[in-house]
């Protein structure tokens, strides 16, 4: 039987403890007891676990073995804030398709009330990561950068490109007909020799990229790279851009 999975808030190097929503759940409905078995990640390694003690609002577990753990894919999304419905959705779903990483920019047609809110959201945009993160069984959770501008985060990634040829920075654009995703995967990995490459995903708003955004990616050594002829939502390319990247890297 497949042991369940948590996502310890707190651990060391021997012990890993639940508290809050999860610790809850374990001693309420899981009635938890010292020595049930669970597997339980911290610190992005998964452990084979064994309850040592279950307090008020807390369950602390021995760490006995640590278990194989299936890496993230090696990508950032740089998402342009939306409808935080649609958003969230593809926060979700990212989560499941392995994403390492989500960095929510303000783009200049993000909806102002919806860029006034993002700062508060984000703690949100956490919870649902830490819960889908749990629920596909990861062993690590997506970071979920603070809301930043659009080109504090194009020209921060395209420097960490120039310190690190590892590093491949791609913004998706719809009207990009020569260079496909795929493509641009494939001279990714050339560029970074024998390691996997790291990739900076960016996905417009829904209204897209401005045409002065798409000369500041370009001027960042941003490569454009289409996901095909038809016009995707912002949450349909996030899910289909990891699909490819999987597909390719996995
Ligand atoms: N300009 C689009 C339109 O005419 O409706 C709206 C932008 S689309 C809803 C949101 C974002 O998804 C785009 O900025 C782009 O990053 C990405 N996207 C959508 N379709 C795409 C495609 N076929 N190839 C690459 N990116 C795409």
């Amino acid at each position: 039987m497949t042991r369940r999975r948590w996502i310890a808030e707190h651990w060391d190097e021997a012990t890993a403890t639940l508290v809050g929503a999860q610790a809850e759940h374990m001693t309420r409905v899981l009635r938890a007891q010292p020595g049930m078995e669970a597997d339980v990640v911290a610190g992005g390694h998964v452990f084979h676990a064994q309850v040592a003690a279950v307090a008020a609002g807390e369950v602390r577990f021995n760490l006995i073995a640590e278990l194989d753990a299936d890496p993230a894919l090696p990508v950032t999304l740089v998402m342009a804030v939306y409808k935080f419905d649609h958003m969230e959705w593809a926060i979700e779903k990212a989560t499941e398709l392995g994403v390492a990483a989500i960095a929510p920019v303000i783009a200049r047609r993000t909806e102002k009330h919806l860029a006034a809110a993002a700062g508060k959201r984000a703690e949100r945009w956490r919870r649902i990561v830490h819960e889908a993160a749990q629920q596909a069984r990861r062993s690590d959770v997506p970071i979920i950068f603070d809301p930043a501008p659009l080109a504090v985060r194009v020209r921060a990634a395209s420097e960490a490109t120039r310190a690190d040829s590892g590093t491949t920075c791609i913004v998706l654009a719809e009207q990009e007909r020569t260079t496909t995703l795929r493509y641009a995967l494939e001279e990714a990995v050339t560029a970074a020799g024998t390691e996997t490459p790291r990739l900076e995903i960016a996905i417009g708003p829904e209204g897209g990229w401005a045409p002065s955004e798409e000369a500041l990616f370009d001027a960042n050594g941003w490569s454009a790279a289409s996901l095909g002829p038809r016009i995707l939502r912002a949450e349909t390319a996030a899910i289909a851009a990891l699909a490819v990247v999987a597909s390719y890297l996995e």
